[in-house]
Order: C-alpha cells, then structure tokens, then sequence
C-alpha cells in the first residue's frame, strides 16, 4: 500500500515513520511512503503556499493551485472533479485532513487498509482553499472534535491505524482481532451465545507480572489458567470499561 503525504513541513515525518510497527511495515515493503513538500508546486520567489482570505479576517489560507498541482503530479494525471467520483477500494483514496471533516474511526480505518494508496492533503493556517474539499478530495476527514495547528499529526495517526491493520503488519495476526473497536458478538451474562447482539467494546484491562504489586494483586480469574474464567473475565471486565468510558458505545 503507497501512502502519500503533502506537507509545508515535510521534517516533521521523519519521526512518526521510523518506529515501531510502522517502520517494519516500510521496511518489509507492506507500505510504501512518499512525502511531498508543497512548496515544490509553488511559481513565486517567496513559494507562497497561502494568501489572505475572500471576505477578511484572521490568518492566512492555503491557496489551492499549489495543492492541486501537487497532487496531479503524484497521480501523473488531471484529477477533473473529485465531487464526480467517489473511489472504490483497491483504489486511490484523496484526503484532506480537517477540523470540519467528517469523523476517522476503526470502520474507516478498515476501510482504508483496502486501498492501494491514499493521498493525505496536510492543511496548516486557517485551513485550506474550499475547492480543495469540493473538487480534489475524495473524503474531508476529522480525527477527533478539537483543533489542531496542521494536517500532519492526523495524517501520521490515520496511517498508523490503516498500517496496523495490513495482513502481517502485526507480529501476532491475532491481536488486530481482539482489541478496542473490534466487533465482537456479545454473550449474554448468563453465558449464552447471542448472534444478533453484536456490539463494540474497549478492550479488557491488560495485566503482566509482578502478580502482586504495591499491594494491587491481579485478578484471581486470570491466575488460574481455566480459559473458559478468563474469557468469562474478560469479557465483564470489557463491558465494565466500557460502560465506565465510553457508555455512548453501549447505546443502540
Ligand atoms: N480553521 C479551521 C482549523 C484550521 S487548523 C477550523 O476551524 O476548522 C489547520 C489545519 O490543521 C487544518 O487545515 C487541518 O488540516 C488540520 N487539522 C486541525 N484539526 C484537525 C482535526 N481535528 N482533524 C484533522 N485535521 C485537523
């Protein structure tokens, strides 16, 4: 999968892709990463990537030729009009990171993994040029309900979770299955298997040695080695977290 990143701060990668799971998934060629300075697509001395607003007030907006132009030389084409196509995977995802987008999630992350490549458009000022989320993007994308300084930081974020979910990204396939966000088909506290409830939890609570630490011991169920008590456990534990953290999941 090729990731593509359109920046003014093209540095600031350098950190977020030379860790962990994300730099063996580069070095095993699971992904590949581009990183594009805009101001390569400017025509001026000064390479102004931004200019004042139509209609006055504060800061600056990122103009859009610059970012347009980028992104048909990424692509080696014209783009047309984005608002006429919206891309099936395996294909070419556009994505212009915004406060005002619409919000990332595990689903979209999952979706994501099934692309051949996405492009990040990274804004910075007062945000970028309209026709950039109406003509050249294929999604407009939040990563959460607060705003930051610039686009980067959510893009690193967004491929961190689309990376993690590419087929031997993670050393143990399993653990994408079991973890936060994961649907899982919930058992009814009596045991019983129920098919049609099917919800998503936070993870259960993680404990490793020492088993007893300032005093705090660990969960008699996870001590005793019965499979069955610890998946019973776990899956209590999860829905307690859950209910404590983040009852608007439980809501249906
Ligand atoms: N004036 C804008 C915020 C601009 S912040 C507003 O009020 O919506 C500058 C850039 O940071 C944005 O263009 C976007 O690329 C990025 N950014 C800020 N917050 C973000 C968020 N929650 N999710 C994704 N990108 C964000």
């Amino acid at each position: 999968m090729r990731f593509d990143l359109i920046t003014i701060f093209p540095q600031f990668f350098s950190g977020p892709l030379e860790h962990g799971i994300v730099r063996r998934a580069r070095e095993a060629g699971l992904i590949d990463v581009h990183v594009q300075d805009l101001r390569a697509f400017t025509r001026d001395r000064h390479r102004t990537v931004d200019d004042r607003p139509f209609g006055g007030g504060e800061g600056m907006v990122m103009k859009p030729e610059p970012v347009f132009e980028a992104v048909e030389s990424l692509l080696g084409h014209d783009v047309g009009d984005a608002a006429q196509r919206r891309p099936e995977a395996p294909g070419t995802a556009i994505v212009l990171m915004s406060a005002a987008g619409k919000l990332f999630d595990q689903p979209t992350a999952r979706r994501y993994a099934a692309f051949a490549r996405i492009v990040f458009i990274c804004g910075r000022y007062e945000g970028v040029d309209e026709r950039v989320a109406q003509h050249l993007a294929t999604e407009e994308i939040s990563i959460g309900d607060f705003v930051l300084s610039g686009g980067e930081l959510p893009a690193a974020l967004i491929m961190d979770a689309v990376t993690r979910l590419l087929p031997g990204a993670l050393g143990n396939e399993a653990s994408a299955q079991n973890e936060s966000f994961s649907e899982i088909l919930c058992n009814s506290s009596s045991g019983q298997y129920q098919p049609s409830i099917n919800r998503i939890l936070l993870d259960f609570p993680q404990y490793t040695r020492p088993a007893e630490f300032r005093g705090w011991t660990v969960p008699e169920a996870l001590m005793g080695g019965n499979h069955a008590e610890v998946a019973k456990w776990r899956r209590a534990a999860a829905l307690e977290k859950t209910r404590r953290n983040r009852p608007d999941l439980l809501k249906t």
